[in-house]
Protein backbone atom coordinates (compact mmCIF):
# COMPACT_ATOMS: atom_id res chain seq x y z
CA UNK A 1 0.00 0.00 0.00
CA UNK A 2 2.90 2.45 0.98
CA UNK A 3 4.42 1.91 -2.11
CA UNK A 4 1.40 2.64 -4.21
CA UNK A 5 1.01 5.62 -2.72
CA UNK A 6 4.56 6.51 -3.34
CA UNK A 7 3.93 5.85 -6.93
CA UNK A 8 0.55 7.51 -7.11
CA UNK A 9 2.39 10.89 -6.02
CA UNK A 10 5.44 10.89 -8.07
CA UNK A 11 3.51 13.09 -10.79
CA UNK A 12 1.01 15.22 -10.11
CA UNK A 13 -2.22 13.47 -9.02
CA UNK A 14 -5.22 13.47 -10.81
CA UNK A 15 -8.64 12.81 -9.62
CA UNK A 16 -12.01 12.17 -11.52
CA UNK A 17 -14.66 12.79 -9.78
CA UNK A 18 -17.67 11.58 -11.40
CA UNK A 19 -19.90 12.31 -8.77
CA UNK A 20 -23.87 10.57 -9.66
CA UNK A 21 -23.05 10.47 -13.44
CA UNK A 22 -22.75 7.49 -16.16
CA UNK A 23 -23.83 4.17 -16.53
CA UNK A 24 -22.31 0.75 -16.95
CA UNK A 25 -21.66 1.58 -20.49
CA UNK A 26 -19.96 4.63 -19.81
CA UNK A 27 -17.53 3.26 -17.43
CA UNK A 28 -16.38 0.37 -19.78
CA UNK A 29 -15.75 2.51 -22.71
CA UNK A 30 -14.18 5.52 -20.88
CA UNK A 31 -11.87 3.26 -18.66
CA UNK A 32 -11.16 1.18 -21.69
CA UNK A 33 -9.92 4.22 -23.40
CA UNK A 34 -8.14 5.57 -20.33
CA UNK A 35 -6.06 2.56 -19.57
CA UNK A 36 -5.21 2.45 -23.76
CA UNK A 37 -3.50 6.02 -23.19
CA UNK A 38 -0.53 6.61 -21.56
CA UNK A 39 -1.11 9.75 -20.21
CA UNK A 40 -3.85 8.14 -18.45
CA UNK A 41 -2.70 4.50 -17.63
CA UNK A 42 -0.58 5.96 -13.90
CA UNK A 43 -0.56 5.73 -11.03
CA UNK A 44 -1.56 9.29 -10.59
CA UNK A 45 -4.86 8.79 -12.06
CA UNK A 46 -7.46 7.87 -9.99
CA UNK A 47 -11.34 7.54 -10.91
CA UNK A 48 -13.78 8.33 -7.94
CA UNK A 49 -16.62 6.89 -9.65
CA UNK A 50 -20.42 5.86 -8.37
CA UNK A 51 -20.17 3.09 -5.85
CA UNK A 52 -22.20 1.16 -8.21
CA UNK A 53 -19.63 0.77 -10.70
CA UNK A 54 -16.28 0.46 -8.73
CA UNK A 55 -16.48 -3.49 -8.94
CA UNK A 56 -16.41 -3.35 -12.81
CA UNK A 57 -13.94 -0.86 -13.35
CA UNK A 58 -11.52 -2.69 -11.07
CA UNK A 59 -12.12 -5.91 -13.10
CA UNK A 60 -11.23 -3.85 -16.29
CA UNK A 61 -8.05 -2.56 -14.97
CA UNK A 62 -6.73 -5.64 -13.35
CA UNK A 63 -7.55 -7.35 -16.70
CA UNK A 64 -5.03 -5.08 -18.32
CA UNK A 65 -3.01 -4.39 -15.60
CA UNK A 66 -3.70 -0.86 -15.55
CA UNK A 67 -1.14 1.66 -13.52
CA UNK A 68 -4.52 3.94 -12.58
CA UNK A 69 -6.24 3.32 -9.13
CA UNK A 70 -10.11 3.98 -7.93
CA UNK A 71 -11.51 6.22 -5.23
CA UNK A 72 -15.22 5.81 -3.40
CA UNK A 73 -16.81 8.98 -3.48
CA UNK A 74 -17.61 8.32 0.18
CA UNK A 75 -17.52 5.80 3.02
CA UNK A 76 -19.52 4.89 5.71
CA UNK A 77 -19.09 5.98 9.29
CA UNK A 78 -19.63 2.34 10.12
CA UNK A 79 -16.89 -0.06 9.71
CA UNK A 80 -16.60 -3.67 9.36
CA UNK A 81 -20.24 -5.64 8.86
CA UNK A 82 -23.43 -5.12 10.52
CA UNK A 83 -26.93 -3.78 10.31
CA UNK A 84 -26.75 -0.41 8.82
CA UNK A 85 -28.90 -0.89 5.85
CA UNK A 86 -27.05 0.98 2.33
CA UNK A 87 -23.97 1.49 4.19
CA UNK A 88 -20.50 0.48 2.59
CA UNK A 89 -17.32 -0.07 4.47
CA UNK A 90 -13.80 0.75 4.41
CA UNK A 91 -13.47 -3.10 5.17
CA UNK A 92 -15.31 -3.48 1.67
CA UNK A 93 -13.70 -1.39 -0.37
CA UNK A 94 -10.56 -2.92 0.58
CA UNK A 95 -11.34 -6.17 -0.22
CA UNK A 96 -12.06 -4.84 -3.75
CA UNK A 97 -8.78 -2.84 -3.78
CA UNK A 98 -9.50 0.50 -3.69
CA UNK A 99 -7.04 3.19 -2.93
CA UNK A 100 -8.87 6.49 -1.66
CA UNK A 101 -11.83 7.49 -0.39
CA UNK A 102 -13.36 10.84 -0.76
CA UNK A 103 -14.61 12.07 2.47
CA UNK A 104 -16.04 15.78 3.23
CA UNK A 105 -17.02 16.89 -0.02
CA UNK A 106 -19.29 20.26 -0.10
CA UNK A 107 -22.15 18.24 -1.50
CA UNK A 108 -21.88 15.72 0.90
CA UNK A 109 -21.29 18.60 4.46
CA UNK A 110 -24.33 20.43 2.56
CA UNK A 111 -26.83 18.09 1.22
CA UNK A 112 -26.75 15.41 3.57
CA UNK A 113 -25.62 17.64 6.87
CA UNK A 114 -22.19 15.95 6.94
CA UNK A 115 -20.64 17.45 10.61
CA UNK A 116 -17.45 17.08 11.75
CA UNK A 117 -18.13 14.75 13.89
CA UNK A 118 -19.65 12.35 10.86
CA UNK A 119 -16.24 13.07 8.79
CA UNK A 120 -13.88 12.02 11.27
CA UNK A 121 -15.78 8.54 11.65
CA UNK A 122 -15.59 8.18 8.22
CA UNK A 123 -11.76 9.16 8.38
CA UNK A 124 -10.96 6.66 10.90
CA UNK A 125 -12.67 4.32 8.89
CA UNK A 126 -10.68 4.93 5.83
CA UNK A 127 -7.60 5.39 7.72
CA UNK A 128 -8.40 1.73 9.97
CA UNK A 129 -9.06 0.27 6.25
CA UNK A 130 -5.75 1.49 4.50
CA UNK A 131 -7.40 3.40 2.20
CA UNK A 132 -5.57 7.12 1.97
CA UNK A 133 -8.71 9.67 2.81
CA UNK A 134 -8.86 12.56 0.35
CA UNK A 135 -10.28 15.07 2.45
CA UNK A 136 -11.83 17.87 0.88
CA UNK A 137 -12.27 21.40 2.70
CA UNK A 138 -13.98 24.92 1.39
CA UNK A 139 -15.55 28.14 2.06
CA UNK A 140 -18.47 29.37 0.89
CA UNK A 141 -18.88 33.06 -0.89
CA UNK A 142 -20.18 34.38 1.96
CA UNK A 143 -17.30 33.50 4.09
CA UNK A 144 -14.76 34.43 1.64
CA UNK A 145 -16.26 38.02 1.36
CA UNK A 146 -15.96 37.74 4.99
CA UNK A 147 -11.91 37.22 4.94
CA UNK A 148 -12.89 34.99 7.74
CA UNK A 149 -11.92 32.43 5.10
CA UNK A 150 -8.65 31.41 6.70
CA UNK A 151 -9.96 30.31 10.23
CA UNK A 152 -13.30 28.57 8.52
CA UNK A 153 -10.58 26.22 6.72
CA UNK A 154 -8.53 25.33 9.57
CA UNK A 155 -11.67 24.72 11.61
CA UNK A 156 -12.53 22.15 8.75
CA UNK A 157 -8.43 20.61 9.01
CA UNK A 158 -8.77 20.87 13.24
CA UNK A 159 -10.68 17.25 13.14
CA UNK A 160 -7.59 16.09 11.54
CA UNK A 161 -5.51 16.21 14.91
CA UNK A 162 -8.74 14.16 16.46
CA UNK A 163 -8.23 10.72 14.71
CA UNK A 164 -6.92 8.08 16.92
CA UNK A 165 -5.48 6.04 14.41
CA UNK A 166 -2.80 8.48 12.66
CA UNK A 167 -2.65 8.77 8.82
CA UNK A 168 0.59 8.37 6.70
CA UNK A 169 -0.51 9.42 3.49
CA UNK A 170 -3.59 11.57 3.39
CA UNK A 171 -4.69 13.90 0.42
CA UNK A 172 -5.86 17.51 1.48
CA UNK A 173 -8.29 18.93 -1.24
CA UNK A 174 -8.57 22.61 -1.38
CA UNK A 175 -12.39 22.93 -3.28
CA UNK A 176 -13.83 26.66 -2.43
CA UNK A 177 -17.82 26.11 -3.11
CA UNK A 178 -18.06 29.06 -5.30
CA UNK A 179 -15.37 27.56 -7.65
CA UNK A 180 -17.09 23.76 -7.80
CA UNK A 181 -19.19 23.72 -11.14
CA UNK A 182 -19.26 27.66 -11.89
CA UNK A 183 -16.50 27.85 -14.55
CA UNK A 184 -14.85 30.31 -12.11
CA UNK A 185 -11.70 29.57 -10.10
CA UNK A 186 -9.25 31.62 -7.52
CA UNK A 187 -6.92 32.95 -9.28
CA UNK A 188 -3.18 31.76 -8.81
CA UNK A 189 -2.13 33.45 -5.39
CA UNK A 190 -5.51 32.46 -3.69
CA UNK A 191 -4.62 29.00 -4.51
CA UNK A 192 -1.18 29.03 -3.28
CA UNK A 193 -2.41 30.91 -0.14
CA UNK A 194 -4.35 27.86 0.87
CA UNK A 195 -2.18 25.88 -0.38
CA UNK A 196 0.46 27.15 2.12
CA UNK A 197 -2.10 27.15 4.62
CA UNK A 198 -3.12 23.72 4.66
CA UNK A 199 0.91 22.35 4.77
CA UNK A 200 1.58 25.00 7.66
CA UNK A 201 -1.42 24.07 9.78
CA UNK A 202 -0.50 20.84 9.16
CA UNK A 203 3.06 20.66 10.06
CA UNK A 204 2.90 19.58 13.20
CA UNK A 205 1.30 16.21 12.60
CA UNK A 206 3.38 13.69 12.60
CA UNK A 207 6.83 14.57 10.51
CA UNK A 208 6.22 10.62 9.01
CA UNK A 209 2.61 11.62 7.45
CA UNK A 210 2.65 12.12 3.55
CA UNK A 211 0.31 15.64 3.10
CA UNK A 212 -0.66 16.50 -0.40
CA UNK A 213 -2.42 19.49 -1.50
CA UNK A 214 -5.18 19.43 -3.97
CA UNK A 215 -7.05 22.23 -5.72
CA UNK A 216 -10.27 21.25 -6.92
CA UNK A 217 -13.07 23.34 -8.26
CA UNK A 218 -13.94 23.98 -12.40
CA UNK A 219 -10.52 22.90 -13.78
CA UNK A 220 -10.69 22.14 -17.16
CA UNK A 221 -8.41 21.26 -20.25
CA UNK A 222 -7.93 25.46 -20.43
CA UNK A 223 -7.12 26.45 -16.79
CA UNK A 224 -4.85 23.09 -15.89
CA UNK A 225 -1.44 24.11 -16.81
CA UNK A 226 -1.07 27.16 -14.69
CA UNK A 227 -2.66 25.13 -11.70
CA UNK A 228 -0.34 22.10 -12.26
CA UNK A 229 2.40 25.09 -12.53
CA UNK A 230 2.05 26.14 -9.03
CA UNK A 231 5.19 23.97 -7.55
CA UNK A 232 3.45 23.59 -3.72
CA UNK A 233 0.42 21.68 -5.53
CA UNK A 234 0.33 18.17 -5.04
CA UNK A 235 -2.96 17.59 -8.31
CA UNK A 236 -6.16 18.56 -8.86
CA UNK A 237 -9.35 17.27 -7.79
CA UNK A 238 -11.78 17.47 -11.49
CA UNK A 239 -15.21 17.08 -11.63
CA UNK A 240 -17.48 18.04 -14.90
CA UNK A 241 -14.18 17.76 -17.26
CA UNK A 242 -14.11 14.81 -15.98
CA UNK A 243 -16.89 13.10 -17.66
CA UNK A 244 -15.04 14.05 -21.38
CA UNK A 245 -12.33 11.81 -22.24
CA UNK A 246 -11.10 14.09 -24.68
CA UNK A 247 -11.03 16.93 -22.18
CA UNK A 248 -9.62 14.29 -19.17
CA UNK A 249 -6.85 12.91 -21.22
CA UNK A 250 -5.62 16.83 -21.98
CA UNK A 251 -5.92 17.25 -18.47
CA UNK A 252 -4.12 14.52 -17.57
CA UNK A 253 -1.66 15.39 -20.32
CA UNK A 254 -0.16 18.02 -17.84
CA UNK A 255 1.04 15.63 -14.88
CA UNK A 256 4.31 15.67 -14.26
C1 LIG B 1 -15.93 18.75 -7.46
O1 LIG B 1 -17.08 18.98 -7.16
O2 LIG B 1 -15.21 17.95 -6.81
C2 LIG B 1 -15.39 19.43 -8.63
C3 LIG B 1 -14.10 19.56 -8.69
O3 LIG B 1 -16.30 19.87 -9.55
P1 LIG B 1 -16.06 20.74 -10.88
O4 LIG B 1 -14.71 20.38 -11.43
O5 LIG B 1 -17.17 20.34 -11.80
O6 LIG B 1 -16.11 22.16 -10.47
Amino acid sequence: MQEDIHQATAKKLIVANWKMNGNLEKVVHDITCYTNNPSTNNHNVVFALPFLYLISAKHLLLNVNAKCKLASQDISTFNNYGAYTGEISGSMLQEIGISYSIIGHSERRLLYAESQEVLLKKLENAVASNITPIYCIGETLDIRNTKRYCEFLKQELDILFKLQNPFHSIIIAYEPIWAIGTGVTPNIQEISEITDLIYAFMQNYSPHAKITALYGGSVSDSNIKEILDIPQIGGVLVGGASLNTKSFIQICNYSY
